[in-house]
């Protein structure tokens, strides 16, 4: 086990989780699985990193897990993260916030900063997060391994504490691609408790790359470049050249408004989802002379700073007179942004780019402003507002020894073609292989 504590785990298991095998061999053989704590496990605490929901014990299993029981998986704990996945360093947390494996002085990334960091550290073989406008992808790329976000639909959301719903989605992160695959063959299709997923299944794909059309997105590759992350996700590009790709520059003009677009509609659903923690329904509850007061000393107590912000913004973008101005608006830009992509993707198979502006900030550098945190989520909220695949995986180290992650990004319901691009690039390099010092495997 570690010789380091990240405060990754929210609770471990005493016994691991599992289930006795019903049918034949279990395709995941005992594979030992995280879980982010906003996703319920039948019969354990789930907190959302949230003192609202402290006490609270899940009474059924999401979808997800209860596909990954029956498939032979071991859940050993559940995994820290920002208050309602809220964030983008797993600072938000009401339990503190969990370190980087790679430089105890850093953030992991967020929000499933928890579920990154305990696959950076071997502590599971692989783990869940949830994505809604980069919680899996910015995580991994800080904590150098490998994170998918599915297409929107492909994973059912049944027993996902909902952040936004018409953006949130469940993926798995694990030090491979190969991992990284057989969880999301496990946990994608049609689920008759989530009506948004679609009749899919997950089949695996060797795609060639002699030949494939690659797209680096001008929009992604020119704002805010750090040269280090600039030159591994350059190599990265370079071996697909070296394959047989053809590469161009590609643009995405509406992309540059996709991180104000996602700070509208986030909030603006986040407020409506948040309204059912009102000290009735749930166990934590402050007392009052009136339902208000018990409404208002609950949630202003319950809820941390990050998610008063947010539901304040959220209600106001959907209030009378300025519905139209903000939350509408912002709904335009998000179908123009899902345009560009639909254009790019009739002359290109994938896009790269890399997945964070910066490396792994240091603790505390942003909390104390907002929109700085929010710039974290620049390259990864444009995939969420048109509910594309994406992957992350690691494609470097800085000279410091910090992990550099790059971004493919696919057609709807093309994760196999993702899946087999990553496969292959790990096949010839080893970045995912690397484990921070202090880790015994
Ligand atoms: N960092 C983004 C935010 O704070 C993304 C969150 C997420 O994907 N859950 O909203």
């Amino acid at each position: 086990m570690t010789k380091t504590n990240l405060n990754a785990f929210l609770q471990t298991c005493d016994q691991p989780i599992s289930r006795e095998s019903t049918e034949g061999k279990k395709t995941l053989d005992s594979l030992t699985l995280a879980v982010k704590d906003n996703i319920m496990v039948k019969d354990l605490p789930v907190t959302a990193g949230s003192k609202i929901l402290d006490g609270h014990i899940a009474s059924y299993s999401a979808t997800v897990i209860e596909r990954l029981l029956d498939a032979g998986a071991q859940i050993i704990g559940k995994t820290n993260l920002d208050e309602f996945a809220m964030g983008s360093s797993t600072e938000n947390s009401a339990f503190g916030p969990t370190l980087n494996p790679w430089d105890q002085t850093r953030v992991p990334g967020g929000s499933s900063g928890g579920s990154a960091a305990a696959v950076a550290d071997r502590l599971a073989q692989a783990s869940l997060g949830s994505d809604t406008g980069g919680s899996i992808r910015q995580p991994a790329a800080f904590c150098g391994v490998t994170g998918l976000k599915p297409t929107y639909g492909s994973v059912s959301r049944y027993g996902l504490i909902a952040l936004a719903s018409s953006l949130d989605v469940i993926g798995p992160l694990a030090p491979s691609a190969e991992t990284v695959e057989e969880v999301f063959a496990i946990i994608s299709g049609q689920d008759p408790l989530d009506q948004t997923t679609v009749d899919y299944t997950y089949k695996p794909l060797e795609q060639s790359i002699d030949g494939l059309k690659i797209g680096l997105p001008r929009e992604l590759w020119e704002l805010y470049i750090d040269p280090e992350i600039k030159r591994s996700v350059e190599q990265h590009v370079h071996f697909y050249l070296e394959h047989g790709a053809v590469i161009s520059d590609v643009s995405l003009p509406y992309l540059p408004y996709a991180l104000a677009a996602y700070y509208i509609i986030l909030p603006a659903e986040a407020s409506a989802n948040l309204a059912r923690y009102d000290g009735i329904r749930y166990p934590h509850s402050q007392p009052g002379q009136t339902i208000a007061e018990i409404y208002k000393k609950t949630r202003g107590q319950g809820f941390g700073a990050e998610v008063k912000r947010r539901i304040l913004l959220g209600s106001y973008v959907l209030s009378v007179g300025h519905y139209d101005e903000y939350y509408q608006k912002a709904q335009e830009v998000r179908n123009l942004i899902k345009r560009d992509y639909d254009n790019v993707f009739k002359s290109v198979d994938v896009l790269i780019s890399r997945t964070t502006p910066t490396l792994p900030f240091a603790l505390g550098s942003r909390t104390q402003d907002p929109l700085k945190m929010y710039q974290a989520d620049l390259l990864t909220v444009g995939v969420n507002l048109a509910g594309l695949p994406a992957i992350s995986l690691p494609s470097g180290f800085s000279q410091s020894g910090l992990p550099i992650g790059s971004q493919l990004i696919g057609r709807p319901f093309c994760e196999n073609v993702l899946l087999s691009l990553a496969k292959q690039y790990q096949g010839e390099t080893d970045h995912h292989q690397q484990q921070p010092k202090g880790t015994d495997g």
